[in-house]
């Protein structure tokens, strides 16, 4: 996607441990006009999966995830990394290991929004290690739902999440794709 890479080259920031900041149009301040676009692009990749339903993380995740639910025309639905009070009863919870936070977040989706037969398309922004994608597939599985593919806005492709979820015969769909990040410059993969 010509518009996110030119996003990534003008304006990422790389930090310490691997970590690129796209706090400018994804991860703080968003860009409409390319979540509309990342939402029309996993669309078009995943067209003929018959989606039921999107499934992200907050908070990140939330914006490429609507765009995308909206094109499919099939509801979002956001994991939530504590449990809410008003989530008590009825949630399947799996544990995440936040790359960024460098913590372990219990993470919810209630019972109510997935059901076996649901087939379920996870989006997220970043993909590391695969936590935060194996944790979602695994509320998937506890649905009882079929993982449909996952959605990645930008992949770190030199980490291990990526070759993790493809062995595991999950479809992985990415938007950009990084070689590295050694010293503060983006390598693309492709
Ligand atoms: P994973 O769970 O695959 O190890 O890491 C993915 C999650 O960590 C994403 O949900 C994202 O929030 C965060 N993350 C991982 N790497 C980066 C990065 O380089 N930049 C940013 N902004 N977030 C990242």
């Amino acid at each position: 996607m010509e518009l996110l890479r030119n996003k990534v080259i003008n304006e990422g920031i790389v930090l310490e441990g691997n970590v690129l900041k796209v706090d400018s149009f994804l991860n703080h301040q968003m860009d409409p006009v390319l979540m509309k676009e990342i939402g029309r692009e996993f669309t078009n990749r995943f067209a003929g999966e018959q989606i039921t339903r999107v499934l992200t993380i907050e908070s990140s995740g939330i914006a490429p995830g609507i765009m995308t639910a909206l094109e499919l025309n099939v509801p979002l639905i956001f994991a939530r990394k504590q449990k809410s009070l008003t989530l008590t009863e009825d949630i399947y919870v799996e544990t995440a290991y936040s790359y960024t936070k460098q913590q372990s977040n219990d993470i919810t989706v209630s019972k109510k929004f997935m059901h076996p037969g649901d087939r379920v398309l996870i989006i997220d922004d970043f993909l590391a290690n695969g936590e935060a994608a194996f944790a979602l597939a695994r509320i998937v599985q506890q649905a009882g739902a079929q993982v449909a593919g996952i959605g990645i806005v930008i992949e770190k492709s030199f980490q291990p999440g990526a070759k993790l979820l493809t062995d595991e015969g999950y479809r992985l769909e990415s938007l950009v794709r990084i070689a590295g990040l050694a010293d503060g410059q983006v390598q693309f993969a492709d």
